[in-house]
């Protein structure tokens, strides 16, 4: 991956910047938002520099199978299984994403609305 394709969760994956981990293996990692929506608001990253979903490759199947099965796990491991949580991908302009490194929002601690905004 070239400098300019580099964001700060390329620095959170290199520990080049601080983050408060809760999760980490080689595929992927997770650590709490910076700016939390939510009492428990966790990102789920692939090491892989995969832009956003709407960048997913079918050879990436395997890689996005284990994420999934990571945030099964992170949740529980955070106690958010029993009440409930959310998982989110905010996909480019019109999905909200402000940074260019695939990531799963997980969200919980309290009920959630629907509609999302
Ligand atoms: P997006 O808006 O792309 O769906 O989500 C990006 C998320 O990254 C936001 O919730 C934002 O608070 C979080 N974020 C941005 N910069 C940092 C950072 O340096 N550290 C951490 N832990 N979270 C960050």
């Amino acid at each position: 991956m070239s400098n300019s394709q580099a964001t700060i969760f390329s620095k959170i994956i290199a520990k080049e910047i601080p983050a408060k981990i809760v999760h980490e293996d080689e595929h992927c990692l997770a650590f709490h938002d910076i700016q939390p929506q939510a009492p428990v608001h966790v990102l789920l990253i692939p090491k892989k520099p995969i832009r956003s979903m709407a960048e997913v490759q079918p050879e990436d199947a395997s890689l996005m199978g284990h994420l999934m099965v990571a945030a099964g796990k992170i949740a529980k491991d955070l106690g958010l299984a029993e009440n409930g949580y959310r998982v989110v991908a905010n996909t480019n302009d019109h999905g909200g994403q402000t940074v260019y490194h695939l990531h799963f929002h997980i969200l919980g601690g309290r009920p959630m609305s629907w509609p999302p905004g």
